[in-house]
C-alpha cells in the first residue's frame, strides 16, 4: 500500500514537473508566424492608402512578420528585406522621447490620455476639445508632440528625434525621400490642424517648423525586424535586448503601452482592444506593432488598410498569435 502511495506521489510529482516545465516552453514563434503568413498572404481585403501619392506605389501582396523576444531573439518571415514608411508608429517613438525628457504629468496635462473617438487626422476632434488633442497619437496630438521635444533650433529637433529612433531601432534609419516630397506636397490638412491647436494654445513651437519635422519623421523608413526591435525596448521595461541601453525610463513604460492601448488604432481602438487585449499601433504605410510587456513585440508589414487606415493583414496576423501565446494583457496569468 505504502508502496503504491509512494509510486502515486512520484508520479503526480514527474507530472507538475513536467507540466511546469511545458507552462515555461517559449512558444514556437517561427512556427506561428509561418502559420500565420500561409493562413492570411492571400486575403486581399483593404485598400492601400493613397491621400499621400507616394504610398499608392507601394504593392499590395508586401507581407513581412517578425517577432522580436526580450531576451533578443527574432522570428521572421516574408517580405523582410522591404522597407516601408513608419508613417503614424513613428509617433510612438517621438511620444517617449518627449516622456523620456518632460515626464509622463506633462505629457497627460499637454497632450492628453483619452480616446478621440474620431479619425485620425479630425479637425472636429481639436474643435470639440478646444484644442486638447486628447492624446499624443492622433496627428494633432503627435504634431504637438515634436513641438514639445526639447531643442535648441529645427536642426536641433530633427536630430534628437531621428537620433532616438535609430537607438530604438538599433540601426540607422533614412528619410525615404519621394515620401517626405509626396507628403510634403500634400499635408495641408496638417497644416491647418497644427494652426488650430496654436489658436488654443496646444502648440508648443512654431507650427511650420513642426508640421515639417512630423512629416519628416513620418517618411523614415524601417523594415519589421527593426520595427519589432523597437517594440521589444518597451517590452523590455525600456531596456533595448540588443544594445542593453535603456532608452526609457522603465517607470514610464506602462504610460506609452497605456497611450497605445486607448488610440494606437485610431478609431479602431477599442474594438482592437476588445479583441486582441494588446498595446500596438499601426501606421498608414502598412506597418503595425504590439508588444507583449516581458515577452516579445511583433512588427507586421502588409500595406491594405480597412476603413479607419489599419493594416488588415496585420491586425489578423497579431490576433493569430496573440490567442496562440496566449498574450491578451487581461487574462490572468
Ligand atoms: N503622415 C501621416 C499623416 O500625417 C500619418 C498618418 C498615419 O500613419 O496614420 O497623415
Amino acid at each position: 500500500m505504502k508502496i503504491k502511495l509512494l509510486a502515486a506521489s512520484v508520479l503526480s510529482l514527474s507530472f507538475l514537473v513536467s507540466t511546469t516545465t511545458l507552462a515555461q516552453t517559449a512558444p514556437d514563434y517561427d512556427a506561428l508566424i509561418k502559420q500565420a503568413h500561409q493562413k492570411y498572404k492571400n486575403n486581399n481585403d483593404g485598400k492601400v492608402a493613397d491621400y499621400i501619392p507616394a504610398l499608392a506605389t507601394y504593392s499590395p501582396q508586401n507581407f513581412a512578420i517578425t517577432i522580436a523576444t526580450v531576451d533578443g531573439k527574432i522570428y521572421q518571415t516574408g517580405d523582410v528585406k522591404k522597407a516601408f514608411p513608419m508613417e503614424s508608429l513613428s509617433k510612438v517613438f517621438t511620444m517617449a522621447l518627449a516622456m523620456e525628457q518632460h515626464g509622463p504629468k506633462e505629457v497627460l496635462d499637454k497632450l492628453g490620455a483619452n480616446a478621440t473617438g474620431l479619425p485620425f487626422n479630425s479637425g472636429l476632434a481639436v474643435e470639440l476639445t478646444k484644442g486638447a488633442p486628447e492624446n499624443p497619437l492622433v496627428n494633432a496630438g503627435a504634431m504637438s508632440t515634436v513641438s514639445l521635444v526639447e531643442a535648441k533650433d529645427k536642426t536641433d529637433r530633427w536630430n534628437k528625434i531621428l537620433n532616438n529612433l535609430n537607438a530604438w531601432a538599433d540601426a540607422s534609419l533614412t528619410v525615404n525621400e519621394p515620401v517626405f516630397k509626396s507628403e510634403m506636397d500634400t499635408n495641408q490638412h496638417n497644416q491647418a490642424l497644427a494652426q488650430l491647436m496654436e489658436s488654443y494654445n496646444s502648440f508648443y513651437g512654431d507650427t511650420r517648423e513642426a508640421v515639417e519635422i512630423y512629416t519628416r519623421q513620418c517618411s523614415v523608413d524601417v523594415t519589421t525586424e527593426q520595427l519589432a526591435k523597437m517594440g521589444a525596448v518597451l517590452a523590455n521595461n525600456g531596456k533595448s535586448p540588443y544594445t542593453g541601453k535603456q532608452l526609457l525610463n522603465e517607470k514610464y513604460v506602462p504610460q506609452v503601452l497605456a497611450e497605445m492601448a486607448i488610440a494606437g488604432l485610431y478609431d479602431g481602438s477599442g474594438k482592437w482592444l476588445y479583441t486582441v487585449g494588446l498595446p500596438a499601433k499601426s501606421g498608414v504605410g502598412g506597418g503595425m506593432v504590439a508588444v507583449v510587456p516581458g515577452k516579445y513585440a511583433i512588427a507586421v508589414y502588409s500595406p491594405p488598410l480597412d476603413s479607419a487606415g489599419n493594416s488588415v493583414r496585420a491586425q489578423q496576423t497579431i490576433e493569430y498569435v496573440a490567442q496562440a501565446t496566449q498574450s491578451n494583457l487581461f487574462l490572468a496569468k
